[in-house]
């Protein structure tokens, strides 16, 4: 499948074809054959809230899973929350994505405490409640564990992987036909990951979504600045370097 957001469209409209009904990870338990769509956001919320609307225009609600320990976005700017609320707002669920290299942890429980930590913190910054929780670049002892935790659910738990067909679109590449699995019906329960970054309105591929997000960003950090120093264009114009 490509990564348009036409081709994305025609994604949703076959699910709904084929009667699967769109679920979150803490209802598809009362739904006969549910679909999970999960869409991790590891560089762009911008990217996040194309999808999201895609999504909305379809009636179509999925789980949207933000970074706190990232680079690439600030979930406490103005900026960054006003588009999670615009999310919210077209009827998406919000989930802690969770990177595990940001901390030393040696344990389960470790693992719970700074997940559980990042959850209170994501809610206070969402006002509202986090039900999941999904791993940024999991490790094989994630992977491997079936960890449960008390007050979130893991979408890297077994159930999500043994109960469901879990579809992944990693690194610009769905390992299996999508198109083909949803078309054959052989499946009750899908679970499927997205990364909105990989999608765009042309055909391209991974070199060229990645270089055109570094580009993209020399904008991006010029109107940054403009927020901050007075009178920018006096000292520089944007067109000077792009
Ligand atoms: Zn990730």
């Amino acid at each position: 499948m490509e990564f348009t957001y036409s081709k994305y469209r025609f994604l949703l409209e076959l699910l709904k074809h084929k009667k699967y009904e769109f679920a979150s990870y803490s209802n598809y338990k009362a739904i006969s054959k549910p679909v999970i769509l999960r869409h991790d956001i590891d560089n762009s919320l911008t990217k996040a809230l194309e999808i999201a609307k895609i999504e909305n225009e379809f009636h179509v609600k999925s789980t949207y899973f933000v970074l706190l320990s990232t680079d690439f976005y600030n979930i406490f700017s103005k900026s960054c929350n006003a588009i999670i609320k615009e999310i919210i707002n077209l009827g998406h669920e919000i989930g802690l994505h969770f990177d595990e290299q940001r901390y030393i942890i040696n344990s389960e429980n470790e693992l719970e405490r700074y997940v559980e930590y990042e959850k209170k913190i994501l809610e206070g910054v969402i006002e509202r409640s986090v039900e999941a929780v999904s791993m940024h670049r999991p490790s094989k002892w994630i992977l491997e564990n079936n960890i449960q935790f008390r007050s979130l659910i893991n979408t890297y738990g077994a159930e999500f992987f043994i109960t469901f067909k879990y579809l992944s679109d990693s690194r610009m590449q769905w390992r299996e036909d999508v198109i083909g699995i949803i078309n054959s019906e052989r499946y009750d329960k899908l679970h499927i990951l997205t990364h909105p970054f990989w999608y765009a309105h042309d055909s391209g591929n991974i070199k060229s979504r990645i270089k055109g997000y570094i580009n993209s960003a020399k904008k991006e950090r010029y109107y940054q600045l403009k927020e901050n120093i007075t009178k920018l264009e006096e000292i520089l114009e944007l067109e000077e370097v792009l």
